[in-house]
């Protein structure tokens, strides 16, 4: 007998009516656990552990990973008031544009000279017809004259530089790039790339994926002439050993998180070679003892970088998961993640580097927008 039927019979239908309505205000209906959807999972730690706020970075940062956020001046002016606010001295806009784009992103900055740097990208246009390269050269030249201090964000998931939906670029390797990453070392203009993708968006898209909800945003579309991971990771090789003089910088660690022996091995080979963390904080953070000995190993090599919108709540998780030794903990910002976060508690040495020293080494001294105050 269902509870509306005893009711009905003991009060008669309206009274039992009413006392069924009086006991859904009082317990809202419960989704079972087998229908809460996993993109609406959001657990709270009841971990009785430390939880450190970390206001301000230890020391100085350059974070060479970010991009255009900034609508307004009074954007820019808000970023920059945040900047000194959480310690970061200076930030890398990678803007990846050329010709007048690249010169209003510019000018949008240019205000705050000590706080920001504007990356051009490169001009791929007429990539696939004979001729192509002694235009791209000079566009490249003049936004370097322009008070362009660096290269990128260039991207290749796969299909290639220049690719459009369809027609399938060049990658990083190819010998029509030659002539323009020369010109980079040239100009001591370091070349930010994104090869790639995190290996969860190569893997089948269902209940076995390790990163699903993520994964399925930023899934690689397979197809002829597309590079599996490991392909564009191998371009990525060929390109920075056949220019040694050139400054290579992969962001997101070459997309490696979930092999990051693979990157590693990069590394050893080839001193010209470094790698950016932006945007894989929540990659990372499953597996903090390993990559707390990565940053160990090869903390010549790492930068710090965000690639994410500039709010203070983002800078201060990113500082409390490399500096602290917190675990278990779902930040506000990167929430699209479904595990917890771990943190890596790198040590001192370590963190001046990251955070600041390494990118002082590759960045050239005579930049048009800022140097270190
Ligand atoms: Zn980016």
């Amino acid at each position: 007998m269902t509870t509306h039927s005893l009711l009905r019979r003991c009060f008669g239908p309206r009274t039992a009516a009413f006392v069924l309505a009086g006991l859904a205000f009082v317990a809202p209906a419960q989704t079972p656990p087998d229908q809460i959807l996993l993109k609406d999972y959001r657990p709270r730690s009841i971990f009785k552990i430390p939880e450190t706020r970390v206001e301000k970075a230890r020391y100085p940062i350059i974070d060479v990973h970010s991009h255009n956020y900034a609508r307004t001046d009074a954007d820019v002016d808000r970023w920059v008031r945040t900047m000194d606010q959480v310690g970061v001295e200076r930030t890398i806009i990678l803007s990846g544009n050329t010709g007048a784009r690249f010169d209003d992103v510019f000018a949008k900055y240019r205000r705050h000279p000590k706080h920001f740097e504007v990356w051009c990208g490169l001009d791929y246009t007429g990539f696939d017809q004979p001729g192509f390269g002694p235009a791209a050269i000079a566009e490249l030249e003049r936004c370097h004259q322009a008070g362009a201090t660096g290269v990128g964000e260039l991207s290749d998931k796969g299909r290639g530089l220049g690719a459009t939906s369809n027609v399938l670029g060049m990658h990083i390797d190819d010998p029509r790039m030659d002539a323009l990453l020369e010109k980079c070392a040239d100009l001591r203009m370091p070349v930010n790339i994104h090869v790639g993708e995190d290996q969860w968006m190569y893997e089948p898209m269902n209940s076995t994926n390790d990163g699903l909800m993520n994964a399925w945003k930023w899934r690689i579309a397979k197809g002829p002439g597309v590079l599996e991971h490991d392909e564009v990771i191998d371009s990525l090789e060929r390109a920075v050993r056949k220019h040694p003089r050139t400054v290579f910088i992969a962001c997101h660690l070459a997309n490696c998180c979930a092999d990051l022996d693979r990157f590693g091995a990069m590394l050893d080979r080839y001193p010209n070679l470094h790698g950016d963390i932006g945007a894989r904080f929540g990659e990372l953070s499953p597996v903090p003892r390993t990559v707390a000995r990565f940053f160990q190993r090869y903390q010549d090599r790492l930068l710090y970088g965000t690639d994410v919108d500039p709010e203070p709540e983002m800078y201060r998780v990113t500082f409390r998961l490399l500096e602290t030794t917190d675990e278990h903990f779902y930040p506000v910002f990167f929430r699209k993640y479904h595990w917890p976060m771990h943190a890596f508690a790198l040590p001192d040495d370590v963190l001046k580097k990251l955070y600041r020293d390494n990118a002082l080494k590759l960045l050239p001294a005579g930049g048009s927008a800022a140097k270190s105050p």
